[in-house]
């Protein structure tokens, strides 16, 4: 089968390759991938930059039927749609992942990084852990909630958003996209959203967003807090931190700021503000099994549409390559049914 692997020398691509599976163990499921997304993570991955692991299969957005079953698999059957996303498989017994908060797990494991990934004709994964895409869910836009979809979905829920309540997402583009369409048809909540790009606060309001602002001009948190009181809680997708601290600046008292994005440095956290108005400000990262469902079932309702376009395996280091041009729009997902 065909795989696209890292590298020898980590130079950020990927070489399509011949690769023979190993035999399932009983607890294990072969699936035969349908569709899988390419996701900055993945060129984290195949330039070294979180350790290098050559030969790695990359992808974590992937969908796919089970075509192979374990003896000891209770879980799935064959033909289930399954997906295989960033967090894979945690150990099952620490104090993180017995309490609801699996991804923490110190042993996690993560599909195209530390275990064979889903950019991949076939992948083997662990079939408890493998969550199940509903069969009324288009499997392109699937494998977009996989990633994207389920990490905005779990950020807003440690929100604490609820109906009717505002909520500041900072950064326009694929995350926020989904996090603007998550808080306005799924929690029902108003929203703000921010950018330093025109174009992606028009997209934003034909979303259906209630209020733009565009953050290169300072002061965005002010003018939150003159227009609805300040939000309830913030939603931080861009991966700049002056927006980590202008969202400080946006909440009402008892607000939550959620950050989501991970650029490198550090953070202003004025701490009179923080103190008196009893802001909390706290990291989510993707989701667990539980949200992973409860994002493909908003996803199956209609309620989020990922932006999403098709490619072949061939092109992987041309979407690579425009990827880190910024050039695309929305998910590149690779097409393994053809
Ligand atoms: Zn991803
Ligand atoms: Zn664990």
């Amino acid at each position: 089968m065909r795989a696209a692997v890292v590298r020898s020398n980590s130079d950020g691509f990927v070489d399509i390759v011949e690769k023979e599976l190993r035999p399932i163990k009983p607890w294990e499921a072969k699936v035969k991938v349908e569709y899988s997304g390419l996701c900055h993570t993945d060129l984290h991955v195949a330039a070294g930059d979180f350790g290098a692991v050559p030969g790695r299969v990359i992808g974590h957005e992937g969908v796919g039927r089970v075509v192979e079953l374990g003896s000891e698999v209770t879980a799935l059957k064959l033909g289930d749609r399954v997906s295989i996303a960033w967090f894979f498989k945690g150990c099952g017994h620490c104090e993180y992942c017995v309490s609801g908060h699996e991804t923490l797990c110190s042993e996690v494991q993560n599909a195209g990084y530390t275990v064979d990934g889903a950019m991949a004709e076939e992948v083997i994964v662990d079939a408890n852990y493998a969550v199940k895409v509903p069969e009324g869910l288009d499997p392109v836009e699937a494998s977009s909630i996989t990633c994207a979809g389920v990490t905005v979905y779990k950020g807003l829920k440690e929100a604490h958003l609820k109906p009717g309540q505002w909520v500041a997402i900072y950064g326009a583009g694929g995350l926020g996209n989904l996090a603007i369409q998550y808080a306005k048809n799924v929690f029902r909540a108003h929203v703000v959203a921010l950018d330093i790009n025109d174009e992606k606060l028009e997209s934003a309001k034909r979303t259906g967003v209630d209020l733009t602002y565009n953050s290169s001009k300072p002061g965005a948190g002010e003018w939150i807090q003159q227009q609805v009181g300040g939000a309830h809680s913030a939603l931080v997708t861009a991966v700049a931190p002056a927006a980590m601290d202008e969202a400080v600046n946006s909440v009402r008292s008892l607000g939550r700021v959620v950050l989501i994005g991970l650029p490198q440095g550090t953070m202003e956290l004025p701490i009179v503000n923080t103190v008196l108005h009893g802001i909390q400000v706290l990291g989510s990262l993707v989701g667990t099994r539980q949200d992973l469902a409860e994002a493909f079932q908003f996803g199956a309702e209609g309620l989020v549409h990922p932006i999403v376009h098709t490619r072949k395996l061939d092109d992987i280091n041309d979407m690579i390559q425009e990827m880190k041009d910024g050039k695309i729009e929305g998910r590149m997902v690779v097409d393994f049914t053809k």
